[in-house]
This record gives C-alpha cells, sequence and structure tokens, in this order.
C-alpha cells in the first residue's frame, strides 16, 4: 500500500471494521470487488483505523479488491486480510491459505483460532494442544514476515464458558507471539452483556496484550456487549456499518462509535469524523443496495424526526428538549414530519443550493410531486439531481428537451450463447421523430445505448454520459407475490438507477432516465423473453 497511516495511537479506541468481510456474509448482500473499495474509501474518509478487505482465501472477487487498494493511497485506514490460522499437520509456510494472506500485500492479517475444545475436537479434529501450536505459528510467522497481526479467537465467550482454562490457554498461546491485539469473538452472538464484561474484566487482566470484542447480534445485545466490553477494558472494537452481518447481523458501528465518542468521552473517530457518520452509514446501505433502516439510532432518517404536535412545538422552543443528543454531531438533522410548512421550507433551500429561481407555486408543487413519487417507492434522500430537475420543469417557461414517443426492448437467448437484448427508441426531438436501435448484454445496456444514439444528433454532450451503474430494488414482499397479485403496484415499486453524469448533477441520479423517459412500465412476458415497453 503507499501510504498506511495508521493513526490508532491517538484514539483511546481501536476501531476495526469488517462490514467488506463478516457484513457480507448477510444474506442479500453481496460486493463487487470495485464496491468494496468505494465502501473502503468512505471508511478511510470517516477515520475507521482497519479495514478489513476480505478473506483473500475464500473468493476471486477478495483478491481483485487487494490488488486494487494496493495502488491506493489511504489518509487513516489501515488494509486488514483476515483468514484462519495454518491446517493441522502442516506449517504455516506450506498452507496456501496463510500464504495467501501474505499475497495480498495487506499491512494487517487478522488470523482467526479456535477457542473451545468442542470446536478443536470436532471441528478441526485436532488435538488441543496441535491447536495451540496452530494459532503460536501462524501469529509468529506472519510477524516474521513483516506484517502487522490481529488475533480472532473466535467462539471464545461459548469456549470459556465451557472450559474457561483451555480458552485462555489458546490466548496466551496467540499472545507469546506478540500480535497487536487479541480479539474476543462472540461468534454466535449468544452472550449477555455482563458476562461479557465480566469475562472481559478476567481475560483482560491475564494477558499482557490489548485485548478487543467482536459481537453479533443475535440476542440482540450486539451493540451492548460492545459497550461492556470496552468498559471492561477492551481497546479495539470491531462490527459493521449499520450492523451488517450473518443471520442477526454484527454489533453495529454507527450505534457503537456515538454511544462511545459521545456518552463515553472514549475517542474513536474524532468528533469532525463523526459528523460524517449519518453520510456513510447511508451511502454504504446505498452500495450495498439495502434500504437504510429509517429507524436506527443516531444515523437514521427518522431518528431525530418528530410528529406528534406537543413534540413539535417544544422542538421549536428548545431543539433538545426530545432529542438525547445534538443530530449534527453524527451528522444527521432533526425533522419535523411532514407539515406543509416544513416541507415548503426544505423545497425552498434547496432551490438556493441549485440556484434554481422557483416561481411563485412551484414549491408546492415539489413538494406534491415528491410527497407523490414516494408514496410509489421512489426515494430523493440520494438523489438530489433528480429533485433539481423536478423544479426546473416547474417554470414557466420550461421546455422538454425531448419527447419519449414510445419504445421496446426484447430480452433473448439463443442456445448456447450469452443473453441479448434490442432496443428500439422513438423520441420527439426539436419537432423531429428519431428513430433508433440498439444492441446490450441486458434490456437496461439496450435501451441506454438506443436512447443515446436518438439524442446525439440534436444533443451531442450525451457522449459524456455514460451508465455506470443501475440497481432494482423490491421495496417490500416477495417479487414474484406482487406480480402476481398486482403486476401494476409490483412495477411502481421498481425503482432505477441510472447514468452517471459527469458535471453538476454526478451525485446519484436516480431516476433522471425514467422521469425523462417515462419508462414507468416494465412488463414481464412469460417464458425466456421478458419485454420492457413504454408510452407516454
Ligand atoms: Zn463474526
Amino acid at each position: 500500500m503507499k501510504q498506511n497511516i495508521s493513526h490508532g495511537s491517538a484514539n483511546a479506541i481501536h476501531v476495526y471494521d469488517t462490514t467488506l468481510r463478516d457484513g457480507t456474509q448477510r444474506e442479500g448482500l453481496s460486493l463487487s470487488a470495485v464496491d468494496k473499495i468505494r465502501v473502503a474509501r468512505l471508511l478511510d474518509a470517516l477515520g475507521v483505523e482497519f479495514v478489513e478487505l476480505g478473506w483473500p482465501g475464500s473468493n476471486p472477487k477478495d483478491a481483485e479488491a487487494f490488488a486494487r487498494a494496493r495502488d491506493l493511497p489511504w489518509s487513516t485506514s489501515t488494509i486488514a486480510a483476515f483468514g484462519a490460522t495454518r491446517r493441522g499437520g502442516t506449517s504455516p509456510e506450506d498452507d496456501p491459505q496463510v500464504r495467501a494472506l501474505i499475497d495480498t500485500g495487506a499491512p494487517v492479517c487478522t488470523v482467526f483460532g479456535k477457542s473451545s475444545t468442542l470446536h478443536v475436537r470436532e471441528v478441526l479434529r485436532v488435538s488441543p494442544e496441535e491447536n495451540l501450536r496452530m494459532i503460536g505459528e501462524t501469529v509468529e510467522y506472519l510477524r516474521q514476515s513483516g506484517r502487522r497481526v490481529i488475533y480472532d479467537a473466535e467462539h471464545f465467550f461459548d469456549g470459556y464458558r465451557d472450559d474457561p482454562e483451555y480458552a485462555v490457554e489458546t490466548l496466551r498461546a496467540a499472545a507469546a507471539a506478540q500480535p497487536e491485539a487479541i480479539v474476543l469473538c462472540d461468534s454466535n452472538g449468544g452472550s449477555l452483556p455482563w458476562e461479557v464484561e465480566q469475562v472481559v474484566r478476567t481475560v483482560a487482566a491475564a494477558l499482557d496484550r490489548p485485548v478487543g470484542i467482536h459481537a453479533h447480534d443475535d440476542t440482540g445485545c450486539g451493540v451492548a456487549n460492545s459497550l461492556a466490553a470496552i468498559r471492561a477494558g477492551a481497546t479495539h472494537l470491531q462490527g459493521t456499518i449499520n450492523g451488517y452481518g450473518e443471520r442477526c447481523g454484527n454489533a453495529n458501528l454507527c450505534s457503537i462509535l456515538p454511544t462511545l465518542e459521545l456518552k463515553m468521552g472514549l475517542r474513536c473517530l474524532g468528533s469532525a469524523a463523526l459528523a460524517e457518520l449519518t453520510h456513510v452509514a447511508r451511502q454504504v446501505a446505498e452500495i450495498a443496495n439495502l434500504a437504510p433502516d429509517a429507524h436506527a439510532p443516531y444515523v437514521g432518517r427518522s431518528a431525530f424526526a418528530h410528529k406528534g404536535g406537543i413534540h413539535v412545538a417544544a422542538i421549536r422552543r428548545h431543539p433538545r428538549a426530545y432529542e438525547h443528543v445534538d443530530p449534527v454531531l453524527v451528522g444527521n438533522r432533526t425533522r419535523v414530519v411532514v407539515s406543509e410548512l416544513s416541507g415548503r421550507g426544505n423545497v425552498l433551500a434547496k432551490a438556493e443550493e441549485f440556484e434554481v429561481a422557483l416561481e411563485e407555486g412551484a414549491p408546492a408543487a415539489v413538494l406534491r410531486g415528491v410527497k407523490e413519487l414516494e408514496a410509489r417507492g421512489y426515494a430523493f434522500e440520494a438523489a438530489e439531481a433528480s429533485i433539481a430537475l423536478l423544479m426546473r420543469r416547474q417554470s414557466t417557461s420550461y421546455a422538454p428537451p425531448f419527447e419519449l414517443v414510445d419504445y421496446k426492448v426484447l430480452v433473448g437467448r439463443r442456445q448456447r450463447e450469452e443473453a441479448v437484448s434490442d432496443a428500439a427508441i422513438k423520441i420527439r426531438v426539436r419537432g423531429e421523430v428519431v428513430h433508433a436501435a440498439a444492441e446490450g448484454n441486458g434490456p437496461v445496456s439496450a435501451l441506454d445505448a438506443a436512447l443515446r444514439k436518438a439524442l446525439s444528433g440534436a444533443y451531442p454532450e450525451v457522449a459524456g454520459i455514460r451508465l455506470e451503474d443501475y440497481k432494482v430494488r423490491i421495496i417490500d414482499g416477495d417479487a414474484r407475490g406482487h406480480f402476481r397479485k398486482s403486476p401494476r403496484a409490483h412495477r411502481q415499486r421498481l425503482r432505477r438507477r441510472a447514468l452517471d453524469h459527469r458535471g453538476s448533477f454526478a451525485e446519484r441520479p436516480r431516476s433522471i432516465v425514467d422521469r425523462a423517459c417515462g419508462w414507468n412500465r416494465v412488463r414481464p412476458f412469460g417464458g425466456q423473453r421478458v419485454g420492457l415497453r413504454g408510452r407516454k
């Protein structure tokens, strides 16, 4: 890595994010190598000390992510690679999985080992003594190879419950090889806060290495267990953004970090960085293609939203009357739900920001438009360019740059060949009807190419716009169920993400193309053919 500066020593708590490894174990969450780098960049900007990028031995995608990370400058984060201790009966240098950790070039290697006799005997099928050697030798080998090493004691709390002496012995085996931290994992997420606090206190006193916590949320105590461990002396904290993770998730850093900083007076990121937390939580949800939890503590859209009349009146008099912390500290804001007046205020503020002069009556019309579209499943929070377009359309002098007449797309697949799509589009631009047709590797890419072709004569600047990514998100329920019950309602729930504009609308112009073209009809056909048809 070019610059891997660890700013850890200035912080009381060393924050280790595992969203990109443990977090991706969540059902329905999958990140490409490029997505992983985007998340890692956000974490770097947030001031997270360690970013675990993946498990290089487990899949080629992670190897690609490490290769991409190698050439990027990192300002606060150090990249970590995750893997297991060596296999039984071999040496670390002969274990390809351990070698793969070194090959990533990541300056930090995090290895997990077994703490419970049950796992050692039944899962690893090695002797308890061999397990101790596997731990010590792997940590030692990685350190000798010039890596910083963090040791994760998997299933530690369960192992400690069954056989405390052996569980602590595994930690001593790791400690003898001097890892940077020894992390106690509640891998099954079944431990309770007072138990975690007591065990961490005992272990921290028995070891001469810094102790960490890695909690899961299977009893809804992932956050509480992490806080309890830190109260008991843990100084290294592992968790994920938005609590993503297998089963019920990992401990949610978006809840733990503000609590540590604002309520327990412990420095994790630094106050300026904490104000980026809401933005990071929502961007990570966006990249993961998951709807952000509106009711998440600190970072949820509703975390500081006030609806009740009495609350609203009190908040107006004294903002902190119904808020436990100042939302600005975590990058969130107080919201009044949704009186016509406060909504209009938002629209006016946005118009100023976009430098759009709104005419009489336009703010209310924009607000109505937003409400109507949000009720149909659109989300404007991360699509400010779409808001700007809604505003511009309110002007009496607004002339649409083009009009969609109709389009169709056919998706097919010839035997043993890749799927192909053909799109044909008809638009009216400057009084002339233009037809264009194009092929793509899917319906959206075919439509994108056809629309671009149709527009290129009148607007050569479309050459500078490219379709970088789009995602289809089912807002609720089962897709097929909706199709069966209410195809129209389902279609309205599909959100599409469209163009990556260069220039002023670079942020996230979800639905620019939809809205511009009126692509509001997605029609599934039976068999192998799926069509998209629209008519304005
Ligand atoms: Zn875990």
